[in-house]
Order: C-alpha cells, then sequence, then structure tokens
C-alpha cells in the first residue's frame, strides 16, 4: 500500500465519520434540502472532470476520445453545481418563521455570497502580485511557483467550507449561509483546478462550464416545487455518468496499465457510476411517471441479474490481475448500464424515494473512488459525506416506515395490488361524509385546529390553499398547528418543502413526536390527503403491513376531517380504520378544491 493510498483511506474513513455526526443532526424539516444540498456537493466530480477535459493528449493515440468523455463529465456535473445550488438555495429562502417574513429578507445571503467571492479574489490577486520577483513574467510566475500550492490551500479551504456548509443544515437559520459557504467552496476548489499543472487546454473546460451553467440554471430556477424528486434523481444520473465517463477516459488513455489498486478503484468508479447512472434515470422516468410506477417484472429477473452480476465482478477481477487493455473492460461498462436498469425497474414507483438516497450514496461512493483513481483528496472527502449521507437518508426513511432496506429494494410493499383495492372498498363500517358547508360552520365554533398534510396535498398541489384557510382561521383567533410526520408525502421533509413554499411559518410545523400529545386537545383535525400516516392500525392490528409504524394520533381528536377523492387506500395499500371512526367524517374531493370551497363558504359566512 502507497503511503498516497493509505492517506486517502484515512481521509475517506474520518470524513464519513464527520459526516454521519453532522447529518444526523439535520432535522427532519430540512431532509428535503440536504439531499439536493449533498446532491450539489458531489457535483465536486468537476473537479476531476476538468482535469480530464483540460488535459493534453497529443501523445496518446486517439487522445481526442479522452478529451470528449471529459467535456460531457464537466458539463455533467457543472449541471449539477449550478442547478444543486440554486434549487437547494430557493427551497432554504422558503424557511422562515413568522417574525422573519413580517420583516422580509433582512440578510441577503446572496450578496454575502458574492461579496466574498469578489473580496477572495482581489486578495488572491494583491498576494499573488506583491510575492512576484520584479521582472519575472507573471504567467512564468503563476505557473512555475503557484499553481502547484494553490491548488493544495484551495482544496483544503473548499473541504472546509463543504464540512461548515452541511453543518449550517442542522437549524434553518444557518442553512442558507452554510449552503453559501458550500457554494463559495466549489467555486474555491473549481478555480484552485484550473490552477492544476495537468489542465492546459482551456476550450472545453470553458464550452462545458457555460453548457452546464445554462441547463443547470434552468433546471435549478425553474423545476416546481413538488417534482424535487425527480430532478434530485436526475443529478444523480449526471453526477454518476461524469465518474463513470472520468473513469472510461483513465483506462483509455492508459489502456489498463495502471497499478492494481488504482485498476480496483477504477473498476469500483465505473460500476458503480454506471449503475447509478442508469438505475437514477429509471427513477426519475418512474416518479415523472414517463415510465409505469408500478413494479415491472419478468420471468428469470433474479438469474439474469445474477448473471449480470457474475459478468461485472469477474470481469474486474480479470482487469486487476492483467493490467492490460481488454475489451472486457467495456464488457464491465455495458454490463453495469444494463445492471442498473435491472436492479430499478422492479421497483414501485412509491419507493423510489428510497432508492434515490440510495443511489445518492452509490453516487457519492463513485465520486471519492474517483478521487481514489485520481488521487484527489477533496473528491475521496466530498464523496464520503454525500455517500454517508444518503445512506443515513435511505436508513431513516425505512425507519420510519417500520421497514428494511432489503424490504423496500425487493419486497413488494410498493405495490397496490387490484385485490387490495377492492378490499379497501368494502364497507367495513359506516362512513360519514361531510360537505364543504357544514366543514366551514364546524371550523367557526373550533378554537384550536391541527392540520395533517400528506401525499394528497401534494398531488392536489394545495398547500398553498392550506396556508390561506390557516391564515384565516388565525385570524379568527384559532390556534392553527401543522402536524408533520416523517414520511408524510413521497420526500423525507416534502411537507416542510411545501408548506414552506406556501409561506407557513417553520415554527407552525410540528414533528410527530411533539404534536401527538395535543391531538385530545385538537377541536378539528383536517387531515389533507394523508392517509397511512394516521391509520390507527399502525398501533392496534398486528397483521396490519403498517403494524409498529409510528403513526400521527388523529383518532384521539374531538374531530376529524378527513379530504380525499375516494376510499382508495394511500401508498401501502391498505384500508384506514380511521374512516370508520365515529369521530370521522370525509369530505371527499380533489383536497384544493375542497379547501376554495370551504374557503369561500366560510367568507360568505361572515
Ligand atoms: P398516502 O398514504 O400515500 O395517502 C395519500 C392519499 O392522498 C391517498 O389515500 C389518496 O386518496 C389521497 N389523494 C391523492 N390525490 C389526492 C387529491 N388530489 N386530493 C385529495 N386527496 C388525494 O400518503 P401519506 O399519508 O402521506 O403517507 C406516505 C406514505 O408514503 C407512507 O406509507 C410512507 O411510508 C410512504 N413513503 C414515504 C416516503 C417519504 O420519504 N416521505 C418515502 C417512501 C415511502 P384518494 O386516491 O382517495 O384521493
Amino acid at each position: 500500500m502507497t503511503a498516497e493510498l493509505e492517506v486517502g483511506l484515512y481521509i475517506f474513513l474520518l470524513a464519513g465519520f464527520l459526516g454521519y455526526h453532522i447529518i444526523t443532526r439535520v432535522p427532519p424539516l430540512l431532509h428535503t434540502p440536504l439531499m439536493s444540498a449533498t446532491n450539489a456537493i458531489a457535483a465536486i466530480s468537476l473537479v476531476g472532470s476538468l482535469v480530464v477535459a483540460g488535459s493534453d493528449y497529443s501523445n496518446v493515440p486517439d487522445g481526442w476520445v479522452c478529451t470528449l468523455l471529459g467535456f460531457v463529465a464537466v458539463t455533467c456535473s457543472a449541471t449539477n453545481a449550478f442547478g444543486g445550488f440554486l434549487i437547494t438555495d430557493r427551497m432554504l429562502r422558503m424557511f422562515k418563521t413568522a417574525e422573519q417574513r413580517a420583516r422580509g429578507t433582512r440578510r441577503p445571503a446572496e450578496v454575502q455570497f458574492f461579496g466574498a467571492v469578489a473580496a477572495l479574489v482581489v486578495a488572491a490577486a494583491a498576494l499573488v502580485y506583491a510575492t512576484k520577483p520584479a521582472g519575472m513574467a507573471m504567467g512564468l510566475y503563476l505557473r512555475e511557483h503557484v499553481a502547484e500550492a494553490a491548488l493544495r490551500y484551495c482544496y483544503i479551504v473548499s473541504a472546509a467550507l463543504f464540512v461548515l456548509g452541511l453543518k449550517g443544515l442542522g437549524s434553518p437559520r444557518w442553512a442558507r449561509s452554510g449552503m453559501a459557504m458550500a457554494a463559495l467552496g466549489m467555486f474555491i476548489a473549481v478555480v484552485g483546478t484550473l490552477f492544476h499543472p495537468d489542465v492546459v487546454h482551456y476550450g472545453w473546460v470553458a464550452l462545458g462550464l457555460l453548457i452546464g451553467a445554462v441547463v443547470g440554471g434552468t433546471l435549478g430556477l425553474r423545476v416546481p416545487m413538488t417534482a424535487v424528486p425527480q430532478r434530485t434523481a436526475l443529478s444523480h444520473s449526471l453526477g454518476a455518468l461524469a465518474a463513470c465517463l472520468v473513469g472510461v477516459s483513465e483506462y483509455f488513455r492508459y489502456q489498463g496499465e495502471l497499478s492494481r489498486v488504482t485498476l480496483t478503484a477504477l473498476d469500483f468508479e465505473v460500476v458503480v457510476g454506471g449503475l447509478t447512472f442508469t438505475g437514477s434515470l429509471v427513477a426519475a422516468a418512474k416518479l415523472q411517471e414517463l415510465l409505469r410506477g408500478r413494479p415491472i417484472t419478468y420471468r428469470g429477473q433474479n438469474v439474469i441479474s445474477l448473471s449480470l452480476l457474475v459478468i461485472i465482478v469477474g470481469s474486474g477481477v480479470y482487469l486487476v490481475i492483467t493490467q492490460a487493455a481488454t475489451p472486457f473492460f467495456y464488457v464491465m461498462v455495458a454490463m453495469s448500464l444494463v445492471f442498473g436498469l435491472l436492479l430499478v425497474i422492479p421497483i414501485g414507483a412509491a419507493d423510489m424515494p428510497v432508492v434515490i438516497a440510495l443511489l445518492n450514496s452509490y453516487g457519492g461512493l463513485a465520486d471519492a473512488a474517483m478521487g481514489f483513481v485520481l488521487m484527489n483528496k477533496i473528491q475521496i472527502i466530498t464523496g464520503a459525506l454525500d455517500g454517508t449521507s444518503g445512506f443515513l437518508l435511505a436508513l431513516l426513511m425505512c425507519r420510519a416506515m417500520n421497514r428494511s432496506a432489503l424490504n423496500v429494494l425487493f419486497g413488494a410493499f410498493g405495490r397496490v395490488s387490484d385485490e387490495d383495492v377492492a378490499a379497501a372498498a368494502e364497507a367495513k363500517g359506516t362512513v360519514r361524509s361531510i360537505a364543504a358547508e357544514e366543514t366551514a360552520v364546524l371550523f367557526e365554533t373550533s378554537s384550536k385546529v391541527v392540520v395533517v398534510p400528506g401525499y394528497g396535498m401534494a398531488v392536489a398541489q394545495a398547500q398553498h390553499a392550506v396556508a390561506e384557510l390557516g391564515t384565516i382561521l388565525r385570524a379568527r383567533g384559532v390556534d392553527v398547528r401543522y402536524a408533520i410526520h416523517p414520511v408524510a408525502g413521497r420526500m423525507p421533509g416534502h411537507m416542510n418543502v411545501l408548506l414552506a413554499e406556501a409561506n407557513v411559518p417553520y415554527e407552525q410545523l410540528h414533528e410527530m413526536e411533539a404534536i401527538n400529545s395535543f391531538f385530545p386537545e385538537a377541536d378539528i383535525v383536517l387531515v389533507v390527503g394523508a392517509n397511512d400516516v394516521t391509520n390507527p392500525a399502525a398501533k392496534s392490528n398486528r397483521s396490519s403491513p403498517l403494524y409498529g409504524m409510528p403513526i400521527l394520533e388523529v383518532d384521539r381528536a374531538k374531530s376529524i376531517i378527513v379530504l380525499k377523492r375516494s376510499m382508495r387506500p394511500g401508498f401501502a395499500g391498505v384500508d384506514n380504520e380511521l374512516y370508520y371512526n365515529e369521530k370521522c367524517m370525509m369530505l371527499f374531493g380533489d383536497a384544493k378544491v375542497s379547501i376554495t370551497k370551504v374557503i369561500s363558504e366560510m367568507k360568505s359566512l361572515l
């Protein structure tokens, strides 16, 4: 083991532990921004991509292939960097307390960010100018004396800024400034890499950065908040593609003549990068409903997947042993791409959030592997941070759903079979329905209301109507609270982001453990498109697939009004006993339409 590899492994382990320590302190409120933040930080693959795109391949036969692969990798990584930081900032800007909303934005993070960048550039230029020996050309001085040290210091500073950036996500108060620091870290790392001794051609690098800025900027600024899950998946796929292409380029450049350790890391990089690329594409397509959401299964599925895995591992081992150019490398890359497809296709769309978090983790590992191949420490650090974050989020989601990761990946829980739906339709007691007019009257006589949002609120895009209803009730002196279940919706922190988008101050959002004891005091609980997270069977029915999952105990309130379109079950595919509770009334219809009607009825009652 070389000393460099040993140091790399230490860095990887320590960054992983540090990531675990920081990320476990991120509140569930900020889990969706955390996902896109780590995604943006993982765009550090840009650093390796820049080196590959900007290197001189005049001595390499068909060296243009390496430049082309590097250019595509720069474009993908830059798209992630620009898009990731912009959308994270858009989300974080929405998390405000009532006081902050009332007084407007006082600390514009953009001004701080650009101010810091300008100050840094000026300070660096002044330092270079002051230390340059008289009579020496600036270009020569930069190349001979500044480049190497600048690169090293830039990476150290950006690693510290990334860690501080993630630490900022520990509270909505510091989250924006934290992300501005992380973005600054990315800027410094990229600028530092431009001083890398291997980067000698800047044309393709500049073009890749420009395309990435335009595409990523457009995605980051235009994607609606309801489409954040699929954007995150798409972004993982681009990051993983960059890692895979950089690996292919390195193999092509050296024709396999690399040390066994480097070849092992390179195999890992292209395989994990390849399967994460196609797996994330399928996840994005399922979430965008371009592909059928139901699990797609076929005959001999396990045999085919296992055979592919054997071919991939076998090719990898052969490559490391022979240390020479062999077509097996390209077979291995192609098989990894197919394996990623086969891995995600059999999983239902509803389970995609866990899959995305796991793919996030794989993407981080591919980045770290790229760091080992190029012996780039900043990539090892961010790869470890990203890997830990994705893995932790996946585990948190599974725990909140009372399921194991294996069950999500290989179980059939996410399937809602026709029999289940039919069974759910069977009457299991009396269901009382209520009209918008009656609901408005009930609100008039209430003093404490809890709103329980769920996936249906996202589908109906009812968050603004929900917030308006809350504002009207508060204006009438009603105590309005929002109860947030950790896995309500389809992303961790999904409901927090949507309500923040609708300007609901985050101190009105209460986590499950905090709000459960308040339900007996509530006059009305308004359940907006939430189903599984309120199902009492999770506490009482041992045969229910939900048994053991902690729920929002809405059945303890004085009265419950449920907004949904039908008696169809939710994600778990099981009937909800709550709807037969004598305190429960169903306001059938699209949640947004129903709330809008209730609001206009309330206004007419004045
Ligand atoms: P849910 O159990 O999936 O139920 C959502 C309900 O919304 C459905 O019953 C549906 O009923 C209703 N709905 C859909 N469109 C609607 C519309 N336009 N207007 C009104 N209602 C509408 O949702 P949940 O209670 O939020 O629970 C989340 C589930 O997802 C849990 O089982 C959780 O384990 C799982 N999950 C969550 C995550 C995460 O990270 N958040 C990740 C993976 C899985 P109708 O069709 O009758 O309208």
